[in-house]
């Protein structure tokens, strides 16, 4: 019947999408789109890297894929999700490079509630320029 075709499209189509978390656009989506500013360090057809708005050390910027693809956060991780966390990894070591951070630096990835997310948009923060403190909690 209709209905039920209705109804088969409906899970098809949520299916497709993902849960609905994962469609929740975030601020991250604007920067991504260029609707909000931030000051980008790096780009490719995959990555952006920018300044955290809210600096918790000398450098502080984040990695983050451009799309999410169902990546809310690290804790949705899967194996489709390898080469992209890769990617994200090699970006956030080139862009310290161009931020200077030869004396070391530190790659963080909040998770969920405990981990004090707040954007669930997934990104690494890297945080350098100074002599970091350990540990963070
Ligand atoms: P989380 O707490 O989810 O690990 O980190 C989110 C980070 O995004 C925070 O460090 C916060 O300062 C940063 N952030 C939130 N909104 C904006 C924004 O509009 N622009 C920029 N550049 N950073 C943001």
């Amino acid at each position: 019947t209709r209905t039920m075709a209705s109804e088969k499209d409906k899970a098809q189509q949520a299916a497709a999408e993902g849960p609905p978390a994962a469609q929740q656009p975030t601020i991250f989506d604007k920067i991504v789109s260029k609707d909000i500013p931030a000051t980008i360090l790096y780009e490719d057809a995959t990555a952006l890297a920018f300044k955290d708005i809210s600096p918790q050390a000398p450098v502080h910027f984040l990695v983050i894929p451009k799309k999410k693809t169902g990546l809310t956060g690290l804790s949705q991780a899967t194996e489709s999700h390898e080469q992209l966390l890769g990617h994200l990894l090699v970006v956030a070591s080139k862009v310290a490079k161009q931020e200077k951070l030869q004396e070391g630096y530190r790659v963080v990835i909040n998770d969920g509630k405990e981990g004090c997310q707040s954007v669930f948009h997934i990104h690494l923060h890297v945080l350098g320029g100074k002599q970091l403190g350990w540990p963070p909690c």
